[in-house]
């Protein structure tokens, strides 16, 4: 028997009833918040994951055009992830726009020497490190940084970067001809390297 219809049955005053249901009341508007609170995360959530996924779709367009021979070579050239290094600068003939998206790139070296005491000065506080962002912001204006390696003249802009990565799990995982054989290469000669 509950608590409620315990005081019912024992006749108790009714002030004390109302009492208990004030308290009931209170716990499921409560819980109904939360649960609406919940529903709205979960539809947030939602958002992002198709926007994510919306992104990766464009991204597997733009792989789509490209050859086997190409994907070929640039899957060997930056895996083992190890292989992958941020593009420092454009020397040895290093392409200036990403291989995929076509969105130009801006090397570290180029970034330093726009304003370096910004980037490597000590922050002391939210002002500068926000200061720091619109900084960078306004220096990429619309490039991007990007990923390289030294088996490469070509460049991947860091969004790009990420998709490709994705793109080559998910190729491992669905026995994707070309990541699967390019892989295997690059894995087998790093393992015999060691
Ligand atoms: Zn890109």
């Amino acid at each position: 028997m509950q608590l409620k219809d315990a005081f019912k049955k024992s006749g108790i005053g009714l002030d004390i009833i109302s009492k208990i249901e004030d308290e009931e009341h209170k716990v499921k508007l409560q819980q109904l918040e939360e649960e609406k609170q919940r529903q709205k995360q979960e539809i947030e959530d939602c958002k992002e994951r198709n926007r994510k996924r919306k992104e990766y779709d464009e991204f597997v367009k733009l792989v789509k055009v490209k050859s086997d021979n190409f994907m070929f070579h640039i899957i060997c050239s930056h895996i083992p992830f190890a292989k992958a290094e941020k593009v420092f600068n454009f020397s040895k003939g290093k392409e200036k726009h990403c291989c995929f998206c076509k969105t130009e790139i801006m090397s570290f070296e180029e970034l330093m020497n726009e304003g370096p005491e910004i980037l490597i000065g000590s922050l002391k506080n939210v002002d500068d490190e926000l200061k720091r962002l619109n900084y960078l912001k306004d220096k990429l204006r619309g490039r991007k940084m990007g990923v390289t390696s030294d088996e490469t003249k070509t460049v991947i802009c860091m969004p790009c970067y990420g998709h490709f990565l994705d793109y080559i799990s998910n190729g491992i995982l669905n026995e994707n001809r070309i990541v699967k054989s390019a892989s295997r290469k690059t894995m087998g000669e790093w393992r015999s390297s060691r």
